[in-house]
C-alpha cells in the first residue's frame, strides 16, 4: 500500500496503532496531519506488499481508504494530497491566490549595489529578494561570489526592506551557515540531480526553491522534489527555468506547459524564472506575462541597476524601470486570471 487515509474521526489511538502496524512490516513512514484528516505516505518499494496485507490494513479501525500509488514519487504526487500546498514565509504565503515576485541580481557584488536594487525592486512590486552568495559558474575562473559576507549584505538587505531572502546552496558544508542567513533556500539547475545535497535540504525545516535541470524530465524533477520531501521536508517550491534544447536565440527554451503539467501532477507551487530561460533582457517581459497566464504561483526574475557592469547574468537583467513597467502589466494578467500580485 501507498497511503493511508484515515477517517477524520480517527483517534490518536487508532492512528498509533496503524502506525505501529505499518512500522513492524519494516515500512518507513511520512505521517501528514492535514486540518482535515491524518494521512500515512508509505516510503519505498511496497510493490512486493500483498492484496491481502493491504486489505487488512483497510479493515483496521480509524482507516478510510488504503491507495497504492503507481506514480515513482509519492509524496509530491496528487494523489498524495489533493489541495494545493501553500508555503508561508514571514506571513507570504507561495501557492496561494497571491503570486509572489523574487527579485534582485545574478550575484551579490557589494553592499552599496544590492542595498539599491533591493530597495528598488521592492519599490517596484518584489516580495522576495535574491541574490547569490555561491555562483555555481560554468568556468572556475569567473567570478564564483562573495560567500559569508554576500550573506551578510543579503541579511542587511531583508533588514531595510522586510523582504524575505532566496539565496543559493551549492554544497551541504555550506548549509549550517546558510540556514542562519537565508528564508528560501535555492537549489540550482545544474544541482537538480545532486541527490546527496537533496537529502541535506529535506531534514531542515526551510522551504527549498528546486529549479528544473538543464536536460530535466519532468518525472525527473518531481522525483528529485521527492528526494527532499522523503527526509520530511515538505516546503518544496519547484522553479521552471528554461530547458536545454537546438534553438539558439535564446539562452535555453522556456518550457510554459510544464506550469499546466505540473499543476496536473503535484500539489507544489509552481513559479518561472523568464530571466534564465531566455537570457535576453528583452523577452523578460512577454514570458514573464505568459509565466503568470499559464497559472505560475510567481516569478523568479534577476534586476540589476547597472546590468552592464554585472559580474554575471548582465545581458538578462532588467533595469528597475523596466522591471517596475513589467510589474504592472503583470497585475493586469494576474486579475485577467483571477488571481493578485
Ligand atoms: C541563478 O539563479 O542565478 C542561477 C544560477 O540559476 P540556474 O541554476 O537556473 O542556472
Ligand atoms: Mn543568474
Amino acid at each position: 500500500m501507498d497511503i493511508v487515509v484515515l477517517k477524520k474521526s480517527a483517534s490518536q489511538d487508532e492512528i498509533d496503532n496503524i502506525q505501529k502496524r505499518l512500522e513492524q512490516k519494516g515500512l518507513a513512514l511520512n505521517v501528514s496531519k492535514g486540518t482535515e484528516r491524518t494521512i500515512i505516505g508509505v516510503i519505498g518499494d511496497t510493490s512486493k506488499i500483498s492484496e491481502e496485507e493491504v486489505d487488512s490494513v483497510r479493515a483496521m479501525s480509524g482507516v478510510d481508504e488504503v491507495m497504492r500509488i503507481v506514480k515513482p514519487y509519492k509524496l509530491a504526487s496528487r494523489d498524495f494530497k489533493k489541495e494545493n500546498t501553500v508555503i508561508d514565509v514571514d506571513g507570504l504565503k507561495i501557492g496561494g491566490n497571491r503570486i509572489h515576485i523574487i527579485a534582485g541580481p545574478c550575484a551579490i557584488e557589494g553592499r552599496d549595489i544590492l542595498l539599491s536594487i533591493a530597495q528598488k525592486v521592492k519599490e517596484g512590486g518584489a516580495s522576495f529578494v535574491r541574490g547569490g552568495a555561491f555562483k555555481p559558474r560554468t568556468s572556475p575562473y569567473t567570478f564564483q561570489g562573495m560567500g559569508e559576507e554576500g550573506l551578510q549584505i543579503l541579511l542587511e538587505a531583508k533588514k531595510l526592506t522586510g523582504m524575505p531572502i532566496v539565496t543559493e546552496l551549492m554544497d551541504p558544508r555550506d548549509l549550517t551557515l546558510m540556514l542562519k542567513y537565508t528564508d528560501i533556500i535555492q537549489i540550482g539547475t545544474r544541482n537538480m540531480q545532486n541527490f546527496r545535497l537533496l537529502l541535506e535540504v529535506g531534514m531542515v525545516d526551510k522551504p527549498v526553491l528546486l529549479k528544473r535541470g538543464l536536460a530535466a524530465t519532468i518525472k525527473e524533477w518531481l522525483m528529485a522534489a521527492e528526494y527532499i520531501m522523503s527526509r520530511g521536508n515538505h516546503k518544496v517550491i519547484l522553479c521552471e527555468r528554461g530547458v536545454r534544447t537546438f534553438e539558439t536565440a535564446t539562452r535555453n527554451t522556456l518550457d510554459l506547459s510544464a506550469v499546466p503539467v505540473l499543476k496536473q501532477l503535484t500539489h507544489l507551487p509552481v513559479i518561472v524564472d523568464p530571466s534564465h530561460a531566455v537570457g535576453r533582457w528583452d523577452l523578460v517581459k512577454p514570458m514573464s506575462l505568459a509565466a503568470v497566464a499559464a497559472g505560475a504561483d510567481g516569478l523568479l526574475i534577476e534586476v540589476h541597476t547597472k546590468p552592464e557592469e554585472a559580474c554575471s547574468d548582465g545581458e538578462q537583467s532588467l533595469k528597475p524601470d523596466v522591471f517596475n513597467d513589467l510589474v504592472k502589466s503583470l497585475r493586469l494578467v494576474a486579475t485577467a486570471v483571477g488571481r493578485e500580485i
